[in-house]
């Protein structure tokens, strides 16, 4: 090539070009939300004293959900079972399981491995925790020797979304937003 100018104009025109063909019929909508920390409250949804959850993805087509947990207070959160892996970003304070030496800390990731039961407790000095997680499966809830006494899916938190919706005066649709 002799004369690279008119050829590279071509290039950068064509990296600005959006996408022209159709997107694939069966694909989701995407799903934007400005502030995965809300600032309006009815968004939390309790699920124990000083325990929220806020929903922002809620895949009922994978079986896995995207949330946002907070907890205003030291104890112990839930014992649990994860048969498929689970990822966590700290956003405020710090948290952690009984069954192991670390700690979970504001801007910290966790991977949580399949197979894993532990112990999530949220410990005296912390004020308030907050942590994105993205759940995959189920948590199963167990006794301190692995016997099942409780189970969350992607639906029981639909179940739970819409019903405190519902209560709060969102309405109970206000969960569909967040359901793929
Ligand atoms: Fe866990």
């Amino acid at each position: 090539m002799t004369n690279a100018e008119p050829r590279a104009a071509t290039t950068i025109d064509e990296r600005w070009q959006p996408y022209r063909r159709p997107q694939p019929a069966e694909a989701h909508p995407e799903l934007v939300i400005a502030a995965a920390v809300p600032q309006d409250e009815r968004v939390f949804v309790p699920i124990e004293e000083n325990v929220w959850f806020r929903p922002l993805l809620l895949s009922a087509s994978s079986g896995y959900w995207m949330s946002v947990l907070r907890v205003r207070r030291a104890g112990v959160l839930s014992r649990h079972r994860h048969p498929q892996p689970v990822h966590g970003y700290v956003i405020k304070g710090s948290w952690r399981y009984l069954e192991h030496d670390w700690e979970a800390r504001e801007g910290g990731y966790v991977y949580e491995a399949p197979g894993e039961t532990h112990t999530l407790v949220v410990d005296p000095h912390v004020e308030e925790m907050i942590t994105l997680f993205q759940v995959n499966g189920t948590m199963i809830y167990v006794d301190p020797d692995g016997a099942v006494t409780g189970f969350d899916d992607v639906f029981t938190r639909i179940d739970k979304c819409r019903a405190h919706y519902a209560a709060c005066g969102l309405g109970a649709d206000y969960v569909d937003q967040f359901i793929r």
